[in-house]
């Protein structure tokens, strides 16, 4: 495709939006693309998993616990014998691993077995008397064999089923425990392993093409000796790939693209060609050089927002082109050149979608809520998103304002690890005052 010279009428026009108003138009299109899910499914090793999508249900492979669980170290008993404040005889030792011989009957009448944590309870055992809650006795002989005698904690009493969980208390068997769509972290895997899973159905992982655009950048492989003093590193690729990476994508990163229409069209088109969703950085201001905007319109693009109330991120654009031939349609967005900027804008607006294309139903933001460490004065009429440290020590979490340039520092914000959120209508917040944060 050849790109047009002069240049088009935006559509809609370049009128920024709130970031409420924005973020409801990703999740429009998030939701759109879940109703959807991808329809290529592999298996994937469990010790593999992390991060990935969940494709297939899992189900309990039987009843969890599969039999009465002992929760604790001690004595299984029958809970009315100790109302009787008698002391019950030991007549064996039960750890976990081990099953109850078939030969041997319930548990009689003031008859107690040792029990170890994680095996099952005997038959006529309905509680564990914890160890810590009970005397020991003499060894006493009976009937030529010797037993412990144990006497539970003067008023010590048990209700049945304490320190016992029931045999399938957890789950039934057959009963979904991880829903299509969950994103696989610690506790999905574990679950599953628990289930006897040795690999889960997961969703492909989504690529995602990066292109930074600007005159300005060149490659590290550029020198110290050779980068000129208006040169910058290019920044931006790297720090979108590593935030693929942690949403659990597949980053395809080319080589920063010039300011100039053929060469930047040409690499949007192989970032097209690579992946559904393109990211792209720069350009997409209202200087001169921003060509962004016109090389995609150029090619087709719809427009969803170009611009949002927000700082920093504030030139971001969002869009889609159309289905062609074999092609799916692809999203992109084009970030701001700032590098805060363009991490921002990834985290509020990228995030959703991206989670949404590999299949993950119930995406949540990274948000929580803060005291702040400091007092903030801002104009009010844009969203902010204020790089902070938080901070727990002990006490509240607090969110302490770090000192920056603006959005081009990225040392201030590798000294952050959240964003403070400001909302849009507000001039101020102070020291003290909840607010809401990003975790970085
Ligand atoms: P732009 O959005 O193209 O106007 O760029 C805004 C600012 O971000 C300028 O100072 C650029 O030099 C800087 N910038 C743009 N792209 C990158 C990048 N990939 N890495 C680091 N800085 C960048
Ligand atoms: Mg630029």
């Amino acid at each position: 495709m050849t790109v047009n010279e002069k240049p088009s009428i935006l559509q809609p026009p370049a009128q920024p939006i709130s970031v409420t108003e924005a973020s409801a138009l990703v999740a429009g299109h998030a939701a759109n693309v879940l109703a959807n899910p991808p329809a290529e499914i592999a298996a994937c090793e469990l010790a593999r998993a992390s991060g990935r999508v969940l494709a297939l249900p899992v189900r309990a492979d039987r009843d969890q616990p599969p039999f009465d669980r002992a929760l604790r170290d001690g004595f299984a008993v029958r809970a009315k014998d100790l109302l009787a404040n008698l002391h019950l005889r030991v007549t064996g030792q039960l750890r976990a691993g081990q099953a109850w011989p078939s030969s041997r009957a319930a548990l009689a009448e003031f008859e107690a077995v040792e029990i170890m944590t994680g095996a099952p309870l005997p038959p006529g055992a309905d509680a564990v008397l914890m160890i810590e809650h009970v005397r020991f006795l003499q060894e006493a002989e009976t009937n030529g064999q010797s037993a412990a005698r144990i006497l539970p904690q003067t008023g010590r009493t048990l209700s049945p089923g304490e320190n016992v969980v029931r045999r399938g208390m957890e789950a039934r068997q057959g009963e979904v425990l991880l829903q299509a769509g969950r994103r696989l972290r610690a506790s999905e895997i574990a679950l599953a392993a628990a289930c006897g899973r040795a690999s889960l159905d997961v969703f492909p992982q989504v690529r995602v093409a990066i292109l930074a655009t600007g005159d300005e950048l060149v490659e590290q492989t550029t020198s110290r000796a050779e980068i000129l003093p208006h040169q910058i590193y290019d920044s931006n690729s790297y720090a979108l790939t590593a935030l693929v990476q942690r949403a659990g994508g597949l980053p395809f990163r080319q080589n920063a693209a010039p300011d100039q229409k053929e060469a930047l069209s040409a690499s949007i088109q192989r970032g097209l060609a690579a992946a559904p969703l393109l990211l792209l950085t720069g350009g997409v201001s209202m200087g001169k050089y921003d060509l962004v905007e016109e090389v995609l319109d150029s090619l087709g693009a719809e427009f969803f927002f170009t611009g949002v109330k927000m700082q920093p991120g504030k030139p971001v654009v969002f869009g889609r082109l159309p289905a062609s031939g074999e092609r799916t349609a692809r999203y992109f967005f084009g970030l701001p050149g700032n590098p805060v900027s363009a991490m921002v804008t990834f985290r509020v607006f990228v995030e959703p979608l991206l989670s949404s294309l590999a299949g993950e139903q119930n995406w949540q933001p990274d948000v929580a809520l803060a005291k702040l460490g400091g007092n903030l004065r801002v104009k009010a009429g844009l969203t902010r998103f204020l790089p902070a440290f938080l901070e727990t020590n002990g006490s509240d979490p607090t969110a302490t304002p770090v000192r920056t340039q603006g959005s081009g520092d990225l040392a201030a914000n590798a000294r952050a690890n959240c964003y403070v959120i400001v909302p849009e209508d507000c001039d101020g917040l102070e020291e003290g005052q909840t607010v809401r944060v990003l975790l970085t």
